[in-house]
Protein backbone atom coordinates (compact mmCIF):
# COMPACT_ATOMS: atom_id res chain seq x y z
CA UNK A 1 0.00 0.00 0.00
CA UNK A 2 2.79 2.34 1.02
CA UNK A 3 4.55 1.99 -2.46
CA UNK A 4 1.20 2.30 -4.67
CA UNK A 5 0.14 5.07 -2.48
CA UNK A 6 3.11 7.09 -2.26
CA UNK A 7 3.99 6.91 -6.45
CA UNK A 8 0.49 6.54 -7.50
CA UNK A 9 1.48 4.06 -10.13
CA UNK A 10 -1.33 1.28 -11.36
CA UNK A 11 -0.55 -2.39 -10.19
CA UNK A 12 -0.56 -4.94 -12.98
CA UNK A 13 -3.27 -7.68 -12.28
CA UNK A 14 -0.97 -10.38 -11.74
CA UNK A 15 1.23 -7.87 -9.68
CA UNK A 16 -2.05 -7.14 -7.46
CA UNK A 17 -2.83 -10.57 -7.59
CA UNK A 18 0.32 -11.27 -6.25
CA UNK A 19 0.40 -8.08 -3.08
CA UNK A 20 -3.36 -10.11 -2.16
CA UNK A 21 -5.23 -6.88 -3.03
CA UNK A 22 -7.44 -8.76 -5.74
CA UNK A 23 -8.89 -12.43 -5.42
CA UNK A 24 -8.32 -13.84 -8.42
CA UNK A 25 -7.48 -12.93 -12.62
CA UNK A 26 -8.78 -14.57 -15.55
CA UNK A 27 -7.83 -14.02 -18.80
CA UNK A 28 -11.11 -14.37 -20.45
CA UNK A 29 -14.60 -15.29 -19.60
CA UNK A 30 -14.78 -13.01 -17.02
CA UNK A 31 -18.38 -13.01 -16.79
CA UNK A 32 -18.62 -16.45 -16.17
CA UNK A 33 -15.28 -16.87 -14.17
CA UNK A 34 -17.20 -14.20 -12.00
CA UNK A 35 -19.65 -15.80 -11.56
CA UNK A 36 -18.60 -19.10 -10.80
CA UNK A 37 -15.99 -17.19 -8.37
CA UNK A 38 -19.04 -15.76 -6.12
CA UNK A 39 -21.11 -19.03 -6.46
CA UNK A 40 -18.06 -20.86 -5.08
CA UNK A 41 -17.75 -19.01 -2.15
CA UNK A 42 -20.95 -18.60 -1.47
CA UNK A 43 -21.05 -22.14 -1.03
CA UNK A 44 -18.54 -22.25 1.21
CA UNK A 45 -19.63 -19.91 2.95
CA UNK A 46 -16.95 -17.42 2.74
CA UNK A 47 -18.06 -14.09 1.65
CA UNK A 48 -16.96 -11.79 3.74
CA UNK A 49 -18.12 -7.77 3.11
CA UNK A 50 -15.73 -5.37 2.09
CA UNK A 51 -12.69 -4.73 3.04
CA UNK A 52 -13.47 -2.43 6.90
CA UNK A 53 -13.08 -2.23 9.90
CA UNK A 54 -12.81 -6.18 10.63
CA UNK A 55 -10.15 -6.48 8.19
CA UNK A 56 -6.77 -7.93 9.89
CA UNK A 57 -3.60 -6.44 9.13
CA UNK A 58 -0.36 -8.10 8.63
CA UNK A 59 1.96 -7.38 11.26
CA UNK A 60 4.24 -3.79 10.05
CA UNK A 61 7.49 -4.02 9.18
CA UNK A 62 8.89 -1.24 10.78
CA UNK A 63 12.02 -0.96 9.11
CA UNK A 64 10.98 -1.65 5.46
CA UNK A 65 8.06 1.11 6.10
CA UNK A 66 11.36 3.72 7.39
CA UNK A 67 12.68 2.93 4.42
CA UNK A 68 10.09 3.42 2.29
CA UNK A 69 9.92 7.20 4.04
CA UNK A 70 13.08 7.98 3.18
CA UNK A 71 12.88 6.99 -0.54
CA UNK A 72 9.72 8.63 -0.72
CA UNK A 73 11.47 11.43 0.88
CA UNK A 74 13.85 11.64 -2.06
CA UNK A 75 12.00 10.95 -5.18
CA UNK A 76 8.99 13.86 -3.91
CA UNK A 77 11.39 16.95 -3.68
CA UNK A 78 9.55 18.70 -1.76
CA UNK A 79 6.39 17.63 -2.80
CA UNK A 80 3.85 17.67 0.58
CA UNK A 81 1.50 14.82 -0.38
CA UNK A 82 3.32 11.60 -1.44
CA UNK A 83 4.73 11.65 2.60
CA UNK A 84 1.16 13.03 3.64
CA UNK A 85 0.02 9.40 2.33
CA UNK A 86 2.75 7.72 4.32
CA UNK A 87 1.39 9.17 7.29
CA UNK A 88 -2.24 7.93 6.77
CA UNK A 89 -0.81 4.88 5.99
CA UNK A 90 1.02 4.60 9.21
CA UNK A 91 -2.03 5.82 10.86
CA UNK A 92 -4.05 2.78 9.50
CA UNK A 93 -1.49 0.69 11.68
CA UNK A 94 -1.01 2.50 14.90
CA UNK A 95 -4.77 3.75 15.18
CA UNK A 96 -7.78 1.84 15.67
CA UNK A 97 -10.36 2.44 12.46
CA UNK A 98 -12.42 5.06 13.57
CA UNK A 99 -10.01 7.16 14.25
CA UNK A 100 -7.53 6.37 11.99
CA UNK A 101 -10.26 7.56 9.72
CA UNK A 102 -10.28 10.63 11.59
CA UNK A 103 -6.58 11.09 10.98
CA UNK A 104 -6.93 10.38 7.41
CA UNK A 105 -9.38 13.16 6.70
CA UNK A 106 -7.38 16.00 8.74
CA UNK A 107 -4.34 15.12 6.79
CA UNK A 108 -6.20 15.24 3.42
CA UNK A 109 -7.29 18.56 4.43
CA UNK A 110 -3.51 19.78 4.78
CA UNK A 111 -2.70 18.52 1.68
CA UNK A 112 -6.65 20.39 0.27
CA UNK A 113 -5.30 23.73 2.16
CA UNK A 114 -1.20 24.00 0.12
CA UNK A 115 -0.45 25.91 -2.66
CA UNK A 116 0.76 22.34 -4.20
CA UNK A 117 -2.45 21.54 -4.36
CA UNK A 118 -3.14 24.51 -7.40
CA UNK A 119 0.46 23.47 -8.64
CA UNK A 120 -0.49 19.97 -9.42
CA UNK A 121 -4.30 20.25 -10.62
CA UNK A 122 -2.78 22.92 -13.19
CA UNK A 123 -0.11 20.87 -14.35
CA UNK A 124 -2.52 18.09 -14.62
CA UNK A 125 -5.34 19.85 -16.40
CA UNK A 126 -2.72 22.01 -18.83
CA UNK A 127 -1.17 18.58 -20.36
CA UNK A 128 -4.71 17.76 -21.58
CA UNK A 129 -4.89 21.38 -23.04
CA UNK A 130 -1.46 20.88 -24.76
CA UNK A 131 -3.15 19.50 -28.25
CA UNK A 132 -6.18 21.56 -28.35
CA UNK A 133 -4.66 24.26 -30.72
CA UNK A 134 -6.36 26.94 -30.74
CA UNK A 135 -7.11 27.51 -34.94
CA UNK A 136 -6.13 23.99 -35.21
CA UNK A 137 -9.56 22.25 -34.85
CA UNK A 138 -10.31 21.56 -38.19
CA UNK A 139 -6.90 20.20 -39.69
CA UNK A 140 -7.11 16.93 -41.04
CA UNK A 141 -4.11 14.31 -39.41
CA UNK A 142 -2.19 12.10 -42.06
CA UNK A 143 -1.50 7.99 -42.17
CA UNK A 144 2.20 7.83 -41.38
CA UNK A 145 3.47 4.59 -40.80
CA UNK A 146 6.97 4.27 -42.32
CA UNK A 147 10.00 6.74 -41.01
CA UNK A 148 12.92 7.41 -41.79
CA UNK A 149 15.49 9.01 -39.34
CA UNK A 150 19.04 10.65 -40.52
CA UNK A 151 21.47 10.61 -38.22
CA UNK A 152 22.57 7.51 -36.13
CA UNK A 153 24.24 9.66 -32.76
CA UNK A 154 22.67 9.78 -30.00
CA UNK A 155 19.81 11.63 -30.80
CA UNK A 156 19.14 9.40 -33.66
CA UNK A 157 19.39 6.26 -31.88
CA UNK A 158 16.90 7.02 -29.13
CA UNK A 159 14.23 8.79 -31.57
CA UNK A 160 14.37 5.28 -33.71
CA UNK A 161 13.69 3.53 -30.04
CA UNK A 162 10.74 5.51 -29.36
CA UNK A 163 8.73 5.37 -32.83
CA UNK A 164 10.04 1.12 -32.60
CA UNK A 165 8.30 0.97 -29.63
CA UNK A 166 4.99 3.08 -30.71
CA UNK A 167 5.17 0.12 -33.56
CA UNK A 168 6.61 2.29 -36.46
CA UNK A 169 8.40 0.65 -39.09
CA UNK A 170 11.82 2.57 -38.70
CA UNK A 171 14.37 2.86 -41.27
CA UNK A 172 17.96 4.30 -39.63
CA UNK A 173 20.78 6.31 -42.33
CA UNK A 174 23.42 7.67 -41.61
CA UNK A 175 26.54 9.16 -43.76
CA UNK A 176 29.08 7.40 -41.84
CA UNK A 177 29.02 3.30 -42.18
CA UNK A 178 30.35 3.05 -38.81
CA UNK A 179 28.24 5.50 -37.04
CA UNK A 180 25.23 3.50 -38.59
CA UNK A 181 26.65 0.38 -37.29
CA UNK A 182 27.43 1.88 -33.78
CA UNK A 183 23.72 3.27 -33.73
CA UNK A 184 22.21 -0.17 -34.32
CA UNK A 185 24.38 -1.91 -31.90
CA UNK A 186 23.38 1.17 -29.45
CA UNK A 187 19.64 0.39 -29.98
CA UNK A 188 19.74 -3.41 -29.70
CA UNK A 189 21.88 -2.88 -26.27
CA UNK A 190 19.78 -0.72 -25.44
CA UNK A 191 16.31 -2.50 -25.84
CA UNK A 192 18.53 -5.67 -24.35
CA UNK A 193 18.52 -3.44 -20.60
CA UNK A 194 14.95 -3.05 -21.33
CA UNK A 195 14.15 -6.87 -21.51
CA UNK A 196 16.46 -7.21 -18.28
CA UNK A 197 14.68 -4.91 -16.37
CA UNK A 198 11.67 -6.45 -17.31
CA UNK A 199 10.09 -2.95 -18.88
CA UNK A 200 9.66 -5.06 -22.55
CA UNK A 201 9.46 -8.75 -23.12
CA UNK A 202 11.56 -11.01 -25.58
CA UNK A 203 8.59 -11.19 -27.98
CA UNK A 204 8.23 -7.37 -27.74
CA UNK A 205 11.99 -6.92 -28.61
CA UNK A 206 12.27 -9.16 -31.44
CA UNK A 207 9.01 -7.19 -32.74
CA UNK A 208 10.89 -3.96 -33.20
CA UNK A 209 13.75 -5.33 -33.88
CA UNK A 210 12.16 -6.77 -37.50
CA UNK A 211 10.61 -3.31 -38.04
CA UNK A 212 14.07 -1.40 -37.73
CA UNK A 213 15.99 -1.37 -40.83
CA UNK A 214 19.20 0.41 -41.38
CA UNK A 215 19.69 2.12 -44.79
CA UNK A 216 22.62 3.18 -46.70
CA UNK A 217 21.30 4.86 -49.48
CA UNK A 218 19.11 8.08 -48.77
CA UNK A 219 17.05 7.19 -51.72
CA UNK A 220 14.89 4.57 -49.39
CA UNK A 221 13.85 7.41 -48.04
CA UNK A 222 11.25 7.26 -50.54
CA UNK A 223 9.14 5.05 -48.98
CA UNK A 224 8.58 7.16 -46.12
CA UNK A 225 5.54 8.91 -44.22
CA UNK A 226 7.79 11.04 -42.22
CA UNK A 227 11.79 11.58 -42.38
CA UNK A 228 13.49 13.04 -39.23
CA UNK A 229 17.17 14.73 -39.57
CA UNK A 230 19.29 14.42 -36.48
CA UNK A 231 22.05 14.73 -38.36
CA UNK A 232 25.08 16.99 -36.43
CA UNK A 233 24.03 20.50 -35.81
CA UNK A 234 25.74 22.27 -39.01
CA UNK A 235 23.85 24.25 -40.93
CA UNK A 236 25.74 23.65 -44.03
CA UNK A 237 25.02 19.71 -43.22
CA UNK A 238 20.99 20.43 -42.54
CA UNK A 239 20.63 21.89 -46.15
CA UNK A 240 22.28 20.33 -48.27
CA UNK A 241 20.20 17.03 -46.57
CA UNK A 242 17.00 18.75 -47.23
CA UNK A 243 17.73 19.66 -50.85
CA UNK A 244 18.07 16.06 -50.95
CA UNK A 245 14.99 15.39 -49.08
CA UNK A 246 13.03 17.73 -51.66
CA UNK A 247 14.52 15.41 -54.39
CA UNK A 248 13.88 11.88 -52.60
CA UNK A 249 10.89 12.44 -50.71
CA UNK A 250 7.38 11.21 -51.75
CA UNK A 251 5.21 13.85 -52.35
CA UNK A 252 3.07 14.45 -48.87
CA UNK A 253 5.31 13.52 -47.16
CA UNK A 254 6.77 15.01 -43.85
CA UNK A 255 10.38 16.60 -43.75
CA UNK A 256 11.10 17.58 -39.65
CA UNK A 257 14.54 18.42 -38.00
CA UNK A 258 15.47 17.60 -34.81
CA UNK A 259 17.58 20.76 -34.78
CA UNK A 260 18.59 22.39 -31.30
CA UNK A 261 18.95 26.32 -32.12
CA UNK A 262 19.19 26.82 -36.14
CA UNK A 263 16.83 28.63 -38.26
CA UNK A 264 13.85 25.97 -39.62
CA UNK A 265 12.58 28.27 -42.08
CA UNK A 266 15.58 28.70 -43.86
CA UNK A 267 15.67 24.76 -44.40
CA UNK A 268 12.15 24.74 -45.60
CA UNK A 269 12.43 27.68 -48.08
CA UNK A 270 15.25 25.60 -49.93
CA UNK A 271 12.76 23.18 -50.85
CA UNK A 272 9.59 22.90 -53.09
CA UNK A 273 6.91 21.83 -50.26
CA UNK A 274 7.64 24.19 -46.99
CA UNK A 275 3.99 23.24 -46.30
CA UNK A 276 5.46 20.00 -45.15
CA UNK A 277 8.60 20.84 -42.98
CA UNK A 278 8.12 21.30 -39.39
CA UNK A 279 10.71 20.64 -36.58
CA UNK A 280 10.64 18.10 -34.29
CA UNK A 281 12.52 18.87 -31.21
CA UNK A 282 13.17 15.67 -28.88
CA UNK A 283 15.25 15.02 -25.67
CA UNK A 284 17.62 13.40 -24.93
CA UNK A 285 17.59 10.03 -24.34
CA UNK A 286 15.14 10.52 -26.63
CA UNK A 287 13.36 7.25 -25.86
CA UNK A 288 12.63 8.18 -22.33
CA UNK A 289 11.73 11.77 -22.11
CA UNK A 290 8.32 12.90 -22.30
CA UNK A 291 8.81 16.47 -24.19
CA UNK A 292 8.49 16.88 -27.54
CA UNK A 293 8.79 20.27 -29.01
CA UNK A 294 7.04 20.81 -32.68
CA UNK A 295 8.47 23.56 -34.20
CA UNK A 296 6.21 25.47 -36.61
CA UNK A 297 7.83 27.03 -39.39
CA UNK A 298 5.99 30.22 -41.29
CA UNK A 299 4.65 28.14 -44.00
CA UNK A 300 3.76 24.55 -42.80
CA UNK A 301 0.58 23.58 -43.10
CA UNK A 302 -2.00 22.96 -40.19
CA UNK A 303 -2.39 19.21 -41.32
CA UNK A 304 1.25 19.13 -41.11
CA UNK A 305 1.14 20.49 -37.50
CA UNK A 306 -1.93 17.78 -36.65
CA UNK A 307 -0.44 14.82 -38.11
CA UNK A 308 3.21 15.53 -36.19
CA UNK A 309 1.05 16.54 -32.61
CA UNK A 310 -0.70 13.44 -33.73
CA UNK A 311 2.34 11.24 -33.92
CA UNK A 312 4.20 12.81 -30.78
CA UNK A 313 0.85 11.29 -28.90
CA UNK A 314 1.31 7.91 -30.51
CA UNK A 315 4.59 8.08 -29.22
CA UNK A 316 4.13 8.49 -25.60
CA UNK A 317 5.24 12.06 -25.63
CA UNK A 318 4.07 15.45 -24.70
CA UNK A 319 4.14 17.68 -27.47
CA UNK A 320 4.10 21.67 -27.46
CA UNK A 321 3.73 23.98 -30.41
CA UNK A 322 6.35 26.60 -30.44
CA UNK A 323 7.41 28.88 -33.17
CA UNK A 324 10.80 28.93 -34.69
CA UNK A 325 12.89 31.58 -32.19
CA UNK A 326 17.02 30.76 -31.01
CA UNK A 327 16.42 28.23 -28.69
CA UNK A 328 12.84 27.37 -29.59
CA UNK A 329 10.73 27.62 -26.22
CA UNK A 330 13.19 25.72 -23.57
CA UNK A 331 16.63 25.98 -24.41
CA UNK A 332 15.99 29.77 -24.65
CA UNK A 333 14.90 29.94 -21.35
CA UNK A 334 17.65 27.72 -19.86
CA UNK A 335 20.13 30.32 -22.04
CA UNK A 336 18.87 33.12 -19.98
CA UNK A 337 18.99 31.99 -16.60
CA UNK A 338 22.01 29.62 -17.32
CA UNK A 339 24.08 33.31 -17.87
CA UNK A 340 22.12 34.29 -14.33
CA UNK A 341 23.85 31.39 -12.80
CA UNK A 342 26.75 32.02 -14.45
CA UNK A 343 27.15 35.53 -13.46
CA UNK A 344 25.86 34.67 -9.71
CA UNK A 345 28.90 32.48 -9.89
CA UNK A 346 31.32 35.66 -10.82
CA UNK A 347 29.21 37.44 -8.75
CA UNK A 348 30.58 35.60 -5.15
CA UNK A 349 28.19 32.10 -5.27
CA UNK A 350 29.40 28.60 -5.97
CA UNK A 351 27.68 26.17 -8.46
CA UNK A 352 27.39 24.17 -5.53
CA UNK A 353 25.21 26.69 -3.25
CA UNK A 354 23.19 27.57 -7.09
CA UNK A 355 22.87 23.48 -7.18
CA UNK A 356 21.75 23.16 -3.58
CA UNK A 357 18.89 26.10 -3.84
CA UNK A 358 17.26 24.90 -6.86
CA UNK A 359 17.34 21.90 -5.48
CA UNK A 360 15.50 22.90 -2.70
CA UNK A 361 12.91 24.93 -4.40
CA UNK A 362 11.97 21.10 -6.32
CA UNK A 363 14.31 20.71 -9.23
CA UNK A 364 15.33 17.69 -10.24
CA UNK A 365 19.40 18.61 -10.48
CA UNK A 366 20.65 22.57 -10.22
CA UNK A 367 21.91 23.95 -13.65
CA UNK A 368 25.74 22.97 -12.97
CA UNK A 369 25.18 19.13 -12.39
CA UNK A 370 23.10 19.47 -15.80
CA UNK A 371 25.18 20.99 -17.32
CA UNK A 372 28.02 18.35 -16.03
CA UNK A 373 25.87 15.65 -17.36
CA UNK A 374 25.22 16.88 -20.33
CA UNK A 375 28.88 17.92 -21.75
CA UNK A 376 30.43 21.07 -21.80
CA UNK A 377 31.38 20.74 -24.55
CA UNK A 378 27.41 21.70 -25.54
CA UNK A 379 27.72 25.44 -24.08
CA UNK A 380 31.36 25.91 -25.56
CA UNK A 381 30.24 25.07 -29.42
CA UNK A 382 27.30 26.97 -28.89
CA UNK A 383 29.23 29.80 -27.28
CA UNK A 384 31.68 29.80 -30.19
CA UNK A 385 28.66 29.97 -32.56
CA UNK A 386 27.54 32.97 -31.14
CA UNK A 387 31.47 34.68 -30.75
CA UNK A 388 30.88 36.46 -34.34
CA UNK A 389 27.41 37.75 -32.86
CA UNK A 390 27.64 38.17 -29.43
CA UNK A 391 26.58 42.43 -28.76
CA UNK A 392 29.43 43.98 -27.18
CA UNK A 393 26.86 45.41 -24.42
CA UNK A 394 26.86 41.40 -23.25
CA UNK A 395 28.17 40.12 -20.22
CA UNK A 396 30.32 37.16 -20.83
CA UNK A 397 31.34 34.67 -17.79
CA UNK A 398 34.35 32.98 -19.08
CA UNK A 399 34.54 30.18 -16.47
CA UNK A 400 33.08 27.39 -18.63
CA UNK A 401 35.95 27.72 -21.11
CA UNK A 402 38.54 27.90 -18.75
CA UNK A 403 37.17 24.31 -17.41
CA UNK A 404 36.78 23.59 -20.97
CA UNK A 405 39.89 24.32 -21.62
CA UNK A 406 41.36 21.93 -19.31
CA UNK A 407 39.45 19.25 -20.40
CA UNK A 408 36.65 19.17 -17.86
CA UNK A 409 34.31 18.44 -20.31
CA UNK A 410 31.93 17.14 -17.32
CA UNK A 411 30.88 13.77 -15.88
CA UNK A 412 31.86 11.81 -19.34
CA UNK A 413 35.92 13.05 -18.51
CA UNK A 414 35.11 12.50 -14.60
CA UNK A 415 35.32 16.47 -13.90
CA UNK A 416 33.74 19.44 -15.36
CA UNK A 417 32.35 21.94 -12.54
CA UNK A 418 32.76 18.89 -9.87
CA UNK A 419 35.03 16.01 -10.11
CA UNK A 420 33.55 12.01 -10.09
CA UNK A 421 35.11 9.60 -8.83
CA UNK A 422 35.65 6.62 -11.34
CA UNK A 423 31.93 5.22 -12.23
CA UNK A 424 30.44 7.26 -9.83
CA UNK A 425 27.56 10.13 -10.52
CA UNK A 426 27.90 11.95 -6.98
CA UNK A 427 29.40 15.40 -7.94
CA UNK A 428 32.46 15.96 -5.33
CA UNK A 429 33.38 20.03 -4.88
CA UNK A 430 36.43 20.55 -6.61
CA UNK A 431 39.25 23.14 -5.43
CA UNK A 432 40.32 23.64 -9.19
CA UNK A 433 37.06 24.73 -9.74
CA UNK A 434 37.07 27.76 -7.15
CA UNK A 435 40.42 28.87 -8.34
CA UNK A 436 38.99 29.05 -11.92
CA UNK A 437 36.37 31.07 -10.67
CA UNK A 438 38.52 33.12 -8.48
CA UNK A 439 40.76 34.07 -11.30
CA UNK A 440 37.66 34.52 -13.72
CA UNK A 441 36.75 37.27 -11.24
CA UNK A 442 39.77 38.90 -10.69
CA UNK A 443 40.99 39.13 -14.64
CA UNK A 444 37.46 41.23 -15.23
CA UNK A 445 37.75 43.47 -12.28
CA UNK A 446 34.73 41.85 -10.34
CA UNK A 447 34.98 41.94 -6.42
CA UNK A 448 33.34 38.39 -5.01
CA UNK A 449 30.30 38.86 -2.82
CA UNK A 450 28.49 37.13 -0.29
CA UNK A 451 25.12 36.09 -2.70
CA UNK A 452 22.01 34.47 -0.36
CA UNK A 453 20.00 31.43 -0.87
CA UNK A 454 17.07 34.15 -1.57
CA UNK A 455 19.17 35.95 -4.39
CA UNK A 456 20.31 33.06 -5.95
CA UNK A 457 16.44 31.45 -6.47
CA UNK A 458 15.42 35.58 -7.33
CA UNK A 459 17.51 35.92 -10.35
CA UNK A 460 16.81 32.45 -11.55
CA UNK A 461 13.27 32.39 -11.45
CA UNK A 462 13.02 35.90 -12.61
CA UNK A 463 15.67 35.29 -15.76
CA UNK A 464 13.48 32.44 -16.25
CA UNK A 465 9.84 34.10 -16.11
CA UNK A 466 11.14 37.45 -17.90
CA UNK A 467 12.30 35.36 -20.97
CA UNK A 468 9.22 33.29 -20.59
CA UNK A 469 6.94 36.22 -21.01
CA UNK A 470 9.18 37.75 -24.02
CA UNK A 471 8.25 34.32 -25.94
CA UNK A 472 4.41 34.52 -25.19
CA UNK A 473 4.43 38.70 -25.86
CA UNK A 474 6.10 37.02 -29.60
CA UNK A 475 3.69 34.99 -29.98
CA UNK A 476 5.87 32.20 -29.96
CA UNK A 477 3.38 30.44 -28.16
CA UNK A 478 -0.23 31.03 -27.72
CA UNK A 479 -0.01 30.08 -23.90
CA UNK A 480 1.48 30.55 -20.92
CA UNK A 481 0.58 26.93 -20.00
CA UNK A 482 2.55 25.63 -22.75
CA UNK A 483 6.08 27.08 -21.39
CA UNK A 484 4.56 25.70 -18.13
CA UNK A 485 4.34 22.07 -19.75
CA UNK A 486 7.69 22.29 -21.99
CA UNK A 487 9.60 23.24 -18.24
CA UNK A 488 7.65 20.35 -16.33
CA UNK A 489 8.25 17.57 -18.54
CA UNK A 490 11.68 18.65 -20.28
CA UNK A 491 13.58 20.54 -17.79
CA UNK A 492 12.77 19.19 -14.00
CA UNK A 493 10.82 22.22 -13.11
CA UNK A 494 8.57 20.86 -10.25
CA UNK A 495 5.24 19.58 -12.03
CA UNK A 496 3.74 20.82 -8.50
CA UNK A 497 4.27 24.30 -8.62
CA UNK A 498 3.04 24.20 -11.68
CA UNK A 499 5.55 25.69 -14.25
CA UNK A 500 7.39 29.21 -14.17
CA UNK A 501 4.41 30.69 -15.79
CA UNK A 502 2.09 29.60 -12.89
CA UNK A 503 4.46 30.31 -10.25
CA UNK A 504 4.79 33.74 -12.06
CA UNK A 505 0.67 34.04 -11.13
CA UNK A 506 0.95 32.86 -7.72
CA UNK A 507 3.68 35.06 -7.13
CA UNK A 508 1.66 38.32 -8.94
CA UNK A 509 3.37 40.31 -11.92
CA UNK A 510 4.00 43.15 -10.02
CA UNK A 511 5.96 41.55 -7.71
CA UNK A 512 8.27 40.19 -10.42
CA UNK A 513 8.61 42.87 -12.06
CA UNK A 514 9.62 45.34 -9.41
CA UNK A 515 12.22 42.66 -8.75
CA UNK A 516 13.42 42.33 -12.24
CA UNK A 517 13.51 46.89 -12.09
CA UNK A 518 16.10 46.26 -9.17
CA UNK A 519 18.62 43.80 -10.39
CA UNK A 520 18.65 46.08 -13.72
CA UNK A 521 20.01 49.02 -11.64
CA UNK A 522 23.35 46.45 -11.71
CA UNK A 523 22.50 45.01 -15.45
CA UNK A 524 20.43 47.02 -17.85
CA UNK A 525 21.34 44.91 -20.31
CA UNK A 526 20.56 41.81 -19.60
CA UNK A 527 17.34 42.95 -17.10
CA UNK A 528 15.26 44.16 -19.85
CA UNK A 529 11.89 43.82 -18.64
CA UNK A 530 9.34 41.74 -20.76
CA UNK A 531 6.77 44.45 -22.00
CA UNK A 532 3.77 41.76 -21.47
CA UNK A 533 5.27 41.56 -17.44
CA UNK A 534 5.11 45.50 -17.57
CA UNK A 535 1.36 45.76 -18.87
CA UNK A 536 0.65 42.47 -16.09
CA UNK A 537 1.89 44.13 -13.44
CA UNK A 538 0.27 47.24 -14.10
CA UNK A 539 -3.17 46.07 -14.73
CA UNK A 540 -2.92 43.53 -12.07
CA UNK A 541 -3.42 40.71 -14.70
CA UNK A 542 -1.84 37.04 -14.95
CA UNK A 543 -0.37 35.03 -17.45
CA UNK A 544 -2.81 32.40 -17.75
CA UNK A 545 -5.56 34.49 -19.49
CA UNK A 546 -3.42 35.98 -21.66
P1 LIG B 1 25.69 13.14 -32.86
O1 LIG B 1 26.96 13.78 -33.18
O2 LIG B 1 25.64 12.14 -31.75
O3 LIG B 1 25.12 12.42 -34.16
C1 LIG B 1 25.03 13.04 -35.40
C2 LIG B 1 25.15 11.98 -36.49
O4 LIG B 1 24.81 12.57 -37.74
C3 LIG B 1 26.54 11.39 -36.63
O5 LIG B 1 26.48 10.00 -36.51
C4 LIG B 1 26.96 11.82 -38.04
O6 LIG B 1 27.74 10.83 -38.71
C5 LIG B 1 25.61 11.97 -38.72
N1 LIG B 1 25.63 12.79 -39.93
C6 LIG B 1 26.38 13.86 -40.25
N2 LIG B 1 26.08 14.32 -41.47
C7 LIG B 1 25.09 13.53 -41.95
C8 LIG B 1 24.37 13.49 -43.16
N3 LIG B 1 24.59 14.37 -44.13
N4 LIG B 1 23.43 12.55 -43.31
C9 LIG B 1 23.18 11.65 -42.33
N5 LIG B 1 23.85 11.62 -41.17
C10 LIG B 1 24.80 12.56 -40.97
O7 LIG B 1 24.66 14.33 -32.60
P2 LIG B 1 23.31 14.32 -31.74
O8 LIG B 1 23.63 14.73 -30.34
O9 LIG B 1 22.60 13.04 -31.95
O10 LIG B 1 22.51 15.53 -32.39
C11 LIG B 1 21.82 15.40 -33.60
C12 LIG B 1 20.86 16.57 -33.75
O11 LIG B 1 19.95 16.56 -32.66
C13 LIG B 1 21.51 17.94 -33.75
O12 LIG B 1 20.82 18.78 -34.61
C14 LIG B 1 21.33 18.40 -32.30
O13 LIG B 1 21.32 19.80 -32.17
C15 LIG B 1 19.96 17.82 -32.01
N6 LIG B 1 19.68 17.61 -30.59
C16 LIG B 1 20.61 17.09 -29.74
C17 LIG B 1 20.30 16.89 -28.41
C18 LIG B 1 21.29 16.29 -27.45
O14 LIG B 1 21.09 16.38 -26.23
N7 LIG B 1 22.35 15.65 -27.91
C19 LIG B 1 19.02 17.21 -27.93
C20 LIG B 1 18.08 17.71 -28.84
C21 LIG B 1 18.41 17.90 -30.15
Amino acid sequence: AGEMISTGKPLAADKALEAGIVDAVYDDGLLENAQAFLKQKRDADDMRGPLSAVTKLPNPDDEKFAALVQKTKARARGQLSPLKALQAVQAAQDLDFADGLKKEREIFLQCMDSDQRDGLIHSFFAVRQLAKIPGLEMATSRTIKNVTILGAGTMGAGIALAFMAGGYEVQLFDINADALQAGMERIEKTLTGSVAKGRVSETQMAAQLTALRAIDNMAETAISDLIIEAATENMEIKKSIFKDLDRLAKPGAILATNTSYLDINILAELTSRPQDVIGMHFFSPAHIMKLLEVIRTDSVSDDTIAAVMAVGKSIGKISVLSGVCDGFIGNRILKSYRKQAEYMVQDGATPQDIDRVMRGFGFAMGPFEVSDLAGLDIGWHTRRREDASRPAQERYVDIADRLYDKGRLGQKTGAGWYRYEKGSRTPIIDPIVETAITESAKEQDIKRREIGDAEILDRILCAMINEGAKILDEGITARALDIDMVYIHGYGFPAYRGGPMFTADQMGAGEIYNKVMNFAKQDDYFWQASDLLKRLAQSGGQFKDI
